[in-house]
């Protein structure tokens, strides 16, 4: 009997995946791929827009969420409350990545399992380049999921996603002109120049993250517990000293990449330009910066 396999490939709205599915349509024409994008319901305006770009480039793209996982009073909307209150109403942080979970793998899981249940075996393409360290594709499961890395298999490393994205005629998705991931509005992984940009942005999910930080909700055990991290409320941000404060430290630190990078000669003069791209390494942190690939790749 022929063995079933379903080829997937997840697109978080980021760059590595959407070049991906792009290469593939490229290089590996034959292959019958679903492609599918988790839409946490907390995602930038920005991100749906790219997606919908790519959808024009790459045919159907299943849009999985968790609506039905959390739908707790029926009403059939994602209510980010409602899954606080099922995690004792602790916001996720990078201790507790509840939210991925929940608003990411699950809703894969259960659109994974119908095929399994089918009896697929399912080869998941994820966009791992050749430039990266190793890391699992998924932070998943036991399940006959088998995860392939084509970029690490044919040595495509950063500099070549940008190049794959143009001659499909697309730049890179709006938001990296002011923060370097996809994923919910709210994440924790941004750094604090990014809620400032978010404020400046997309002043409505600034106050929608504001609000989730506040009130009983999050109020378990005294202490609070902020997105930035613990004592740092949102509202910080609105204090025009504090704000200034994080800018110029923000400037300071891209000087000295700017400088750095043009020392090693690597990229040569990047004068004028905000890099959100190089984000992780203008802090000094590892690309993603933790992140699960899941939501921003
Ligand atoms: S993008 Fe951030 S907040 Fe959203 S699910 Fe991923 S880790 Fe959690």
């Amino acid at each position: 009997m022929t063995e079933r396999i379903k080829h997937v490939l997840g697109l978080s709205g980021g760059k590595d995946s959407s070049a991906l599915a792009l290469y593939m349509k490229e290089t590996r024409p034959d292959l019958d791929i679903d492609y599918f994008f988790t839409d946490t319901g907390y995602e930038l305006p920005e991100t749906n827009d790219f997606i919908d770009k790519l959808e024009e480039r790459l045919g159907y793209i299943h849009r999985l969420n968790a609506r039905s996982l959390n739908d707790i009073d029926g009403r059939g909307e994602l209510d980010f409350r409602s899954m606080l209150k099922k995690h004792q109403n602790f916001l996720p942080s990078q201790r507790d990545r509840w939210c991925t979970v929940q608003l990411k793998l699950k809703p894969f899981e259960q659109w994974a399992d119908d095929f399994i249940k089918e009896g697929y075996r399912i080869v998941n393409y994820v966009g791992i380049r050749a430039d990266e360290p190793s890391r699992t594709g998924l932070l998943t499961i036991d399940k006959p999921i088998a995860t392939v890395m084509p970029f690490r298999e044919d040595g495509i490393v950063k500099s070549d996603i940008e190049n794959i994205l143009q001659r499909n005629g697309l730049d890179l998705p709006d938001y990296y002109s002011w923060r370097s991931r996809s994923g919910c509005s709210f994440c924790f992984y941004q750094k604090k120049i990014e809620w400032i940009r978010l404020k400046e942005k997309h002043p409505d999910l600034f106050e929608q993250a504001k609000k989730f930080e506040k009130g009983e909700d999050n109020n378990v055990t005294g202490e609070r517990f902020y997105w930035m991290g613990k004592g740092e409320p949102l509202e910080t941000l609105e204090d025009p000293k504090r704000r200034a404060q994080i800018i110029e430290n923000h400037e300071k630190k891209v000087e000295r990449f700017k400088k750095k990078k043009r020392r090693n000669a690597l990229l040569g003069d990047i004068e004028g330009v905000y890099e959100a791209n190089d984000i992780d390494e203008i802090y000094d942190d590892i690309e993603g910066g933790g992140a699960c690939i899941t939501c921003y790749k």
